[in-house]
């Protein structure tokens, strides 16, 4: 004869080993087993291992609707795939071939119609031109222009994407862009044209930047990275450090108002950022635009030349 098994009873009802319940949920079964938890009765086909102890049905079933999947410090789920920087990417390389099979050319796409219509000259966006302010952003002017925007556009699009989520990251991704567009229209010659990735890119620095001061990661090697990249604005002339500082201000601000904020308060703060961002570049390129006026402009190989319209 064996002896039956031994399970633990009592728990925070204790009741006594020797006394016989009838489980809760088989009301035709004695038991002399509880629940460790809530110390209902229960039958060992109606208990589960705990880490302490064994857990009912009931307890189980709560446990289970209380768990929350983990999140990032953004709020996003984990382990997604990063493929809005993919995306990105991709619509970059597009456009850059394009451009290229216009012009004929890998190393001088200013020639092309794409590029003349889709770069960002001041004059022409105030002469009501506005999509320049976003095209600007998907051209390149060569292929180690391209090349290098998106080598960055890939280490840093992809960690950034990661914890933000990607719905966000195309906030920031866009916003910062427009914030790079609005800053060169303010701030740069009215008939040069700016074009280049590197406005937005600067932008997910700059909420790389803050995302990792806010998870205090070692803030070191991307403040090199920044640093390197600014001095290299400074030095070489025809790179846009208008641009570049407004993409840097506008991700740097949004993905602040993504990390720092409490969960319970995080989509207010996000999307009253966000709104909050595009009033303000509207309402600056919208000045701005009154300022430069209406202009009537022609493309040669000399480049570009505008008269005033009226
Ligand atoms: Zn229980
Ligand atoms: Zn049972």
């Amino acid at each position: 004869m064996t002896t039956p098994p031994r399970y633990p009873t009592g728990g925070p009802a204790g009741l006594p080993a020797s006394q016989t319940h009838v489980c809760t949920w088989h009301p035709d079964r004695g038991t002399a087993l509880a629940c460790t938890r809530c110390g209902r009765p229960a039958c060992p086909e109606c208990l589960t291992p705990a880490s302490v102890g064994f857990h009912c049905r009931a307890c189980v079933a709560e446990a289970q609707a209380n768990y929350r999947p983990p999140r990032t410090v953004a709020g996003s789920r984990l382990g997604q795939r990063p493929v809005v920087s993919m995306v990105l990417i991709g619509l970059n390389l597009v456009a850059f071939l394009a451009t290229a099979v216009q012009a004929r050319s890998a190393m001088d796409l200013s020639d092309s119609g794409l590029y003349q219509r889709g770069a960002l000259i001041p004059i022409e966006v105030s002469s009501g031109e506005y999509w320049r302010l976003l095209t600007a952003g998907f051209l390149h002017a060569n292929l180690i222009h391209i090349a290098t925007n998106m080598i960055s556009l890939y280490i840093l699009g992809i960690p950034l994407e990661r914890i933000l989520g990607r719905g966000r990251f195309l906030l920031i991704y866009l916003l910062s862009l427009l914030g790079a567009s609005v800053s060169v229209l303010l701030f740069s010659a009215p008939f040069v044209p700016t074009i280049g990735a590197s406005g937005a890119i600067y932008g997910l620095m700059g909420a790389l930047l803050v995302t990792f001061k806010r998870l205090r990661y070692e803030l070191r090697p991307l403040l090199i990275v920044l640093a390197l990249n600014i001095y290299v604005t400074f030095q070489f002339s025809g790179i846009s450090w208008q641009g570049h500082l407004g993409g840097l201000v506008v991700g740097a601000v949004v993905g602040a108002a993504m990390v720092y904020p409490p969960p319970e308060s995080r989509r207010t703060w996000q999307w009253g950022t966000a709104i909050g961002v595009v009033v303000v570049l509207v309402g600056l390129a919208v000045l701005r635009d009154a300022q430069l006026g209406e202009w009537f402009c022609l493309y040669d190989t000399r480049g570009i030349s505008c008269v005033p319209a009226h």
